[in-house]
């Protein structure tokens, strides 16, 4: 392969988001021996790691270790991390192809769906995203105000998501300590009132797309009984027998151990529902959630959910839908409407030469921190593979970059003043008993730097 790039005059990646598959992105970019390259990682938060710092259970703390390898990454001198910059805001499309010979778009799929029912707009009814922003520190969600106040809370959704959110809020103070849960969340989730939680599916135990290891820690909570309902995971012999997925297998085993169990007597229940679709969401006459209607479903022989007409109304003044995230689009970037992703071809952006995209806004929100390894790792392999062919850019330097920034007026926030935050974060946790205490408000975070 012929190409233009030298070790004095590297091939230059701007990477937009630093969740996984920008850091992997920027690994595998550096670990590739084809060309010299050197990378700049921008995130539009000040903290990099996206998803693995607001999204993952801040009770699921060994999770959050492949973040010892990111340091690696970005301690490497070939790669920088600018966080505070905000892809098209800061920096746009346009500014980007003036200082990079390749963009690599990794901003993940920030938004939410909705239901579609009567009710979704209701005081107490919010996404999950929502709520798992909250609870996780992230400078959006850092000055909403979260009433928890609902005895019964509908989790629309079967899928890990659903099962962290009500985990957390079923768990003790004495149990959440020991997590990285934000503060504030700590001190509201103290003081909630909450007793039962309701998990929905649409569909059976068999459709459901938990994890068994997640669906377990419902069996091990101090304060909450496992509640499920024998008759909807009964699945008959010819179908269990059809079944060949190992992970259905077990979370079928863990839902009937559950049913079969008499309750404990535990202040809070967790109920996984199956079978069922929330059809409207109650209000009281202040405009907030005061129960949920659903309609009990059976399946038709390819598996889809069909409603009986038969339903039932849960006492709940809290739902929060968990029925997947979607990709937002970026200024000058081309979007995929219909699957909120931006159109590629195995990663390479449709209609673009030079610029590149991996990650859950190239492929959906789906997969865990692993899959995005692979999935970079794939994109990375065609820019190298179109070197000889990449639109080379004229101010390409470290130097023309930050000069543009400062003269912007945007306050970058480097990896060494991330670990400056990282270090205080822990030490205030510590000094509490816990792991760590995060930093929510973006001026807070800016306010630590490298000494
Ligand atoms: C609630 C939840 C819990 C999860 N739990 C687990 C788990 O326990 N284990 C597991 O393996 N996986 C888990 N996952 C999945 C995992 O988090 C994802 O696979 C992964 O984070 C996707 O990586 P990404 O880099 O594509 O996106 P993200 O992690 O979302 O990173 C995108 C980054 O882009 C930045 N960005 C967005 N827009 C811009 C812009 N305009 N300019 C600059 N930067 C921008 C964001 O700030 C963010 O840092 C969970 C996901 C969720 C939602």
């Amino acid at each position: 392969m012929s190409h233009p790039f030298t070790t004095e005059r590297p091939l230059r990646v701007a990477v937009i988001g630093s969740g996984p598959s920008g850091v992997y992105a920027a690994e595998a970019l550096i670990k590739q021996t084809a060309l010299p390259a050197e990378v700049d990682v921008f995130d539009r938060l000040p903290t990099p790691y996206g998803l693995v710092r607001y999204g993952v259970a801040p009770d699921h703390l060994t999770i959050k270790s492949v973040t010892r390898g990111f340091e690696k990454t970005f301690s490497d001198p070939r790669v920088r991390f600018l966080g505070n910059v905000e892809f098209g805001k800061d920096l746009t499309h346009h500014d980007l192809k003036a200082h990079y010979d390749a963009i690599m778009y990794t901003v993940g799929a920030s938004g939410d769906r909705r239901l579609g029912i009567a009710g979704e707009d209701l005081g107490g009814s919010m996404s999950a995203t929502e709520f798992v922003a909250w609870y996780n520190g992230h400078p959006d969600a850092a000055a909403r105000e979260m009433v928890l106040s609902a005895s019964g809370v509908a989790v629309v959704g079967v899928g890990n998501v659903a099962l962290d959110v009500s985990r957390i809020l079923l768990k003790t103070v004495g149990e959440l300590q020991a997590s990285d849960i934000a503060p504030h969340a700590l001190e509201a989730l103290a003081n909630s009132p909450v007793k039962d939680v309701w998990i929905l599916g649409r569909r059976g135990a068999a459709q459901a797309k938990f994890t068994t290891k997640e669906l377990r820690e419902f069996g091990e909570l101090s304060e909450a009984d496992a509640v499920v309902k024998p008759q909807e995971v009964a699945v008959d012999e010819a179908s269990e027998a059809a079944i060949s997925d190992n992970v259905v297998k077990k979370n079928l085993e863990v839902l009937r151990d559950f049913s079969s169990r008499t309750p404990e007597g535990k202040p809070r229940r967790i109920h996984l529902r199956f079978l069922v679709s929330p059809v409207e969401i109650l209000g009281d006459e202040d405009g907030h959630v005061s129960g949920l209607k659903v309609e009990r479903n059976t399946l038709d022989d390819s598996g889809n959910a069909v409603g009986t007409g038969e339903t039932e109304v849960l006492p709940v003044q809290m739902v929060l839908r968990s029925v997947g995230y979607r990709g937002v689009a970026l200024p000058g970037v081309p979007f995929d409407d219909r699957r909120g992703v931006i159109p590629n071809t195995e990663g390479r952006v449709e209609g673009r030469t030079g610029e590149y995209t991996s990650g859950w806004i190239k492929r959906g929100p789906s997969g865990v921190i692993g899959t995005n390894r692979k999935d970079a790792t794939d994109t990375v392999a065609h820019l190298i593979a179109d070197a000889g062919t990449l639109p080379v850019a004229e101010q390409a330097s470290r130097a023309d970059v930050d000069a543009l920034l400062k003269e912007r007026g945007v306050d970058v926030y480097t990896f060494a003043d991330w670990q400056a935050l990282d270090t205080h974060e822990q030490a205030q946790g510590q000094a509490q008993g816990r792991p760590r205490a995060k930093v929510v408000h973006k001026h807070e975070m800016l306010g630590h730097r490298q000494k």
